[in-house]
């Protein structure tokens, strides 16, 4: 019988955190599969797609127009009435952000499909080993302290052998659920994110953000520039809080046609629809197993204030293949005890400050005065994106 395929790691998912996982591990001379279940990487398109230069630059990502709509230079954030603080760096930070040369812009909205592939590409570039249509099955740890990986190829079942695998599979992950992590969410802490990708909405390169209980309950509404005179209207809901049960879809129809801005929007047409599930959740209390680590929203690296997840994806991916390299380089075994030390480093990095957003984000909607919850909401987002802000870096 031939011998099983072995990897030093096998990633599941190649999404931002499984891509950049597998191109840190790689870089560092690991041998790494990474599968993804998708024919093609990014779609359907579930996202957004805004995320800081310093994210892009933190993980050696070249600031490339193949995957750039639109550069990004500030903020406006809202109130429930419309009052705006708006948080632009051209003028706040004038000598540093601007459109010309050799300024850059504070970040960007990006094409999710290309950004997706490009990273990926990048992972390939680095001696990573890519399937596409390739989904994870299951893992099974062994005696000898690897672990049996399962997958489903196009139509074709098969067997490797890895010393890690990476559960990088998304807000769905199975690949946690497989190593009996508790990996359930409240539904109390799932946004249900509904947006339209639109033309005919002027946008000023800044990311709009809207808050108050009216336009989306337990989350926001935003407006954010997609270039070429597009724009992202969207919004993230908890259904729990929704007056009488309503939809993301009847709260984002709602926005468009009944908010101050409905002026603005009156001659958008609806292009593409497009949604998902975002977890305003704690990070996962464990994120490692026998031969087993999640990264990305898989282990909850979310930001629970925003929902963000690109850059704790991209941060998480870094941490977890430098982790990764340093274990297979020191010979140390997989197994629980030795890959605690994944999370902990990921704590001591990032985790922490998302523990305290948490904990902001949990105070905020406990709060039983709506009005009150509304406001404290609109000043945590406006000190959010502050250039003061301790929180710059997530
Ligand atoms: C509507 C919406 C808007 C958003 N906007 C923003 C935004 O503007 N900025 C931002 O920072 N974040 C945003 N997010 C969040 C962001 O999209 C996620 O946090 C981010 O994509 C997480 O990256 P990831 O690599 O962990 O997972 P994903 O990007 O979800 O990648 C997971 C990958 O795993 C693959 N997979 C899953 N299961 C298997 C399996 N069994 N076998 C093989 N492959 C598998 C999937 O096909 C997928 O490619 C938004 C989310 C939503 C829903």
């Amino acid at each position: 019988m031939p011998a099983t395929p072995h990897y030093d790691i096998v990633v599941i998912g190649s999404g931002p955190a499984g891509a950049t996982t597998a191109r840190y591990a790689a870089e560092r001379g690991l041998s790494v599969l990474l599968v993804d279940k998708r024919q093609e990487l990014g779609a359907p398109v579930q996202c957004s797609g805004a995320v800081s230069r310093h994210a892009l630059e933190e993980v050696g990502i070249p600031l490339e127009a193949e995957f750039i709509h639109e550069a990004i230079f500030g903020f406006g954030i809202y109130n429930q009435a419309g009052e705006q603080k708006k948080i632009d760096y051209r003028l706040l930070k004038p000598e540093e952000y601007g459109p010309e040369a050799p300024k850059k812009p504070l970040g960007y909205v990006v094409d999710r499909r290309r950004f997706d592939r490009y990273l990926m590409t990048m992972a390939e570039r680095a001696g990573v080993e890519v399937w596409l249509k390739t989904e994870g099955l299951g893992y099974r740890p062994q005696p000898d302290g690897s672990c049996r990986v399962y997958l489903r190829r196009f139509n074709e079942e098969i067997e490797l052998s890895a010393k890690v695998l990476v559960g990088a599979d998304g807000l769905q992950s199975q690949v946690g659920k497989w190593a009996g992590l508790r990996t359930h969410m409240k539904i109390t802490e799932l946004a249900s994110c509904l947006q339209f990708v639109v033309d005919h909405v002027e946008t000023d390169g800044l990311l709009e953000i809207i808050t108050g209980h009216e336009w989306a309950p337990g989350g926001y509404a935003w407006v954010f520039p997609k270039g070429y005179g597009y724009a992202e209207i969207g919004l993230g809901v908890i259904r729990t809080m929704a007056d009488d049960g309503q939809s993301a879809q009847e709260y984002l129809d709602k926005f468009i046609r009944q908010s101050f801005f409905k002026e603005r929007f009156a001659d958008c047409r609806v292009l593409e629809i497009q949604g998902g599930g975002v977890p305003l959740a704690a990070p996962l209390r464990q994120q490692f197993a026998d031969n087993l680590i999640l990264v990305g929203d898989a282990a909850r690296h979310v930001n629970p204030i925003t929902g963000g997840g690109i850059h704790t994806a991209l941060s998480g991916g870094r941490i977890a293949g430098g982790f990764l390299a340093g274990l297979v380089d020191e010979g140390r075994a997989a197994t629980e005890a030795e890959l605690e030390g994944y999370q902990q480093s990921w704590l001591d990095e990032l985790g922490t400050k998302m523990w305290k957003l948490y904990d902001t984000k949990t105070d905020i909607f406990r709060e039983s005065d709506i009005s009150v919850r509304d406001e404290r909401l609109y000043a945590t987002m406006s000190g959010y994106f502050s250039p003061d802000s301790e929180y710059k870096k997530i």
